[in-house]
């Protein structure tokens, strides 16, 4: 017996036992053709996904590229509604704020006899010196009274003598003033129609009761005259006339309203409201009722 057969061939004839190599020979190369062809076949699929995944990927980041683009776009279509919406709001707001209100007057520019300020508001009697009523601009009214509030609260004794006047009341207190002090002594101290800031609607005449009346000097050393030149600025409130100044005889007594922003911008300069160009002061014409 060949010490080289396997078992499993025992019994079987030589001729047997070759045809069954043979089969398992062809069968053996089979399966390793087979296993080849098969690993050649996932090779091309694997090759093949990949370059799907690839161009997938592609797509994928040619997309997100387009989609960025995309919000990019509306983000600026966004921002760009967002400032058209502001630049109309500024417009709206500068189309809405009478631009009288902030325009230089006495000698340097004339206020038709026509104007009247757009909305009026009767001022509380309790503020009022005189028992008739005064009115003053809807939109200072809120700035007059807060000022007058507070300064009480720390007993100044505020009193508003007087407020809007129409350009009729102007006159005719003006033709008052000339028979009273003559046309020259007048022309001193009281606005003609037509340049007065009492016109605007802003424009505000102070007493208190120990001083007792309109446009009296003794404002002057009034320590309600101290507070207004400390504080009337964080109410929007300047002094028109004050010391010195090229149009009128000083005032103490008459402040008129320019805004928080401008009168702040004053304060701090040491300016006076008719010594800027009238250019600068348009500029804060928007702010006005901030
Ligand atoms: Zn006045």
């Amino acid at each position: 017996m060949n010490p080289d057969t396997p078992d499993k061939l025992k019994g079987f004839s030589p001729q047997a036992r070759l045809l069954i190599s043979l089969a398992v020979g062809i069968a053996l190369i089979g399966m390793v053709g087979y296993g080849a062809y098969s690993y050649n076949l996932l090779q091309k699929e694997k090759t093949a996904l990949l370059s799907e995944l690839e161009t997938t990927r592609e797509k994928g980041y040619e997309l997100l590229l387009q989609t960025r683009t995309q919000q990019a776009t509306i983000d600026e279509f966004q921002s760009q509604i967002l400032s058209l919406g502001n630049t109309v709001g500024t417009l709206e707001k500068l189309a809405t704020t009478d631009e009288e209100l902030l325009k230089k007057y006495s000698k340097v520019y004339f206020l038709s006899e026509n104007y009247r300020p757009a909305k009026l508001s009767a001022i509380d009697h309790k503020y009022l010196f005189n028992k008739d009523d005064a009115y003053i601009h809807t939109q200072v009214l809120p700035y007059l009274e807060t000022m007058v509030e507070i300064a009480r609260g720390r007993d100044i004794d505020l009193l508003i003598a007087s407020a809007f006047r129409s350009f009729d009341t102007q006159a005719s207190l003006k033709s008052e003033y000339k028979i009273v002090y003559g046309a020259g002594t007048a022309n001193q101290f009281s606005a003609d129609q037509g340049y007065s800031e009492h016109q605007l609607g802003t424009a505000v005449d102070f007493t208190t009761t120990s001083v007792g009346g309109t446009s009296s000097s003794k404002f002057q050393t009034d320590p309600a005259y101290k507070w207004l030149l400390d504080n009337a600025y964080k109410y929007g409130f300047v002094l028109s006339y004050p010391e010195g100044n090229a149009y009128y005889k000083f005032e103490p007594w008459h402040w008129r309203f320019v805004g928080v922003e401008l009168a702040k911008k004053l304060y701090v300069n040491k300016e006076y409201f008719y010594d800027l160009g009238q250019r600068e002061i348009d500029v804060y014409l928007i702010k006005l009722f901030d």
